[in-house]
């Protein structure tokens, strides 16, 4: 059951004075985005929705404000990013009956134990964050060490990941034995076991089952090694640069360029909003490097018809790194 707390934005959006705004949700609420303009309208403000898709807090359309002179952005369902003073964050829970928590929690402890797992880091996305606090107590009472990280300025809340981010468990990845996602999709728990060297395991709320996500590693790895052995008989490189708020990484291109230039390759640099295969066709480059978010070369990088790889990966290709320090491309 989801709370879109209406009521508070209307308050705010008339504390405010507020005459124009954008409405952005993440693609999942597009849904109940009528319902939502008809209410915010109440407040006497024109209302525009933001249609282009919004994966992330990553991604205000502050271009769009300025197109459409609004004076505020009420952006639902992620964590802050930016803080810019014109921009409200609305958070989103998704609330999960005690019932089904406490099933997940005794069968968590279960697979722990038998594992001999005593230390633990528990991280999430936001729109479980709420949970964080309750889901430590109920491990603590069973007897773990439960740690909850500080992660770096890009994230909002103890404890929180992003698919870009998972500073929270890095953090504090040298004092536990496993990493713990609570949460639904298997998209963090995946970034979480590419960034910690430790065993992961994924609480589904959906399900209210556990999974070990240590072995899902190496699906993961075939491929990415796959793409860099491709790109290294490659000789001209299209380094992507986004212009999203939160995914744009000029001076890692250049320096992507730089690199890729002394190896003897040829770079260019494209520049774009949303990073995407269809805006490629026709290019005449053989490989594609992403500096955008670094979950697109993940299972998206299927759709791509020639090889695309993430900055770290760049270092492997022109020999800088070994292929055993294969690691994750973090934003910070
Ligand atoms: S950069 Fe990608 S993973 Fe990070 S917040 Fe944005 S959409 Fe999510």
């Amino acid at each position: 059951m989801l709370d879109l707390r209406l009521g508070e934005v209307k308050k705010e959006i008339r504390k405010r004075n507020a005459h124009t705004i954008i409405v952005q949700v993440p693609e999942g609420l597009k849904p109940r985005l009528t319902r939502i303009i008809s209410e915010l309208s109440k407040t006497g403000a024109e209302v525009f929705a933001a249609m282009d898709p919004c994966f992330g807090a990553c991604d205000l359309p502050l271009d769009k404000m300025n197109a459409l002179s609004a004076d505020l952005l009420v952006h639902f369902g992620h964590a802050p990013i930016h803080r810019p003073k014109n921009v409200i964050y609305v958070p989103v829970y998704d609330k999960i009956p005690k019932k089904n928590l406490n099933t997940l929690i005794t069968k968590a402890t279960a697979v722990l134990r038998e594992k001999k797992i005593d230390r633990i880091a528990l991280c999430t996305h936001s729109q479980f964050i709420y949970l964080l606090e309750s889901v430590q107590k109920k491990f603590e009472e069973k007897g773990f060490k439960v740690l909850i990280g500080e992660a770096s300025p890009r994230i909002a809340f103890k404890g929180q990941v992003l698919g870009c981010n998972y500073t929270a468990v890095t953090s504090v990845a040298y004092k536990i034995d496993a990493a713990i996602y609570i949460g639904e999709g298997h998209f963090h728990p995946l970034g979480l076991a590419l960034s910690v060297n430790k065993p992961v395991f994924f609480l589904d709320t959906s399900t209210q089952t556990v999974k070990d996500f240590s072995n899902e590693l190496d699906r993961y790895k075939r491929k990415r090694f796959a793409a860099i052995a491709l790109a290294k008989n490659c000789k001209n490189f299209g380094i992507l640069v986004s212009t999203k708020t939160g995914q744009r990484y000029k001076q890692v291109a250049l320096h992507c360029k730089k690199m890729l230039e002394e190896a003897g390759k040829n770079a260019f640099l494209l520049s774009m909003d949303l990073v995407k295969e269809d805006y490629m066709a026709g290019v005449n480059v053989d490989c594609f490097v992403n500096t955008a978010c670094t979950r697109i070369v993940g299972d998206d990088a299927q759709h791509w018809k020639k090889p695309i790889i993430n900055p770290l990966e760049v270092e492997i290709v022109i020999g800088k790194r070994e292929w055993e320090d294969f690691a994750f491309d973090v934003l910070y």
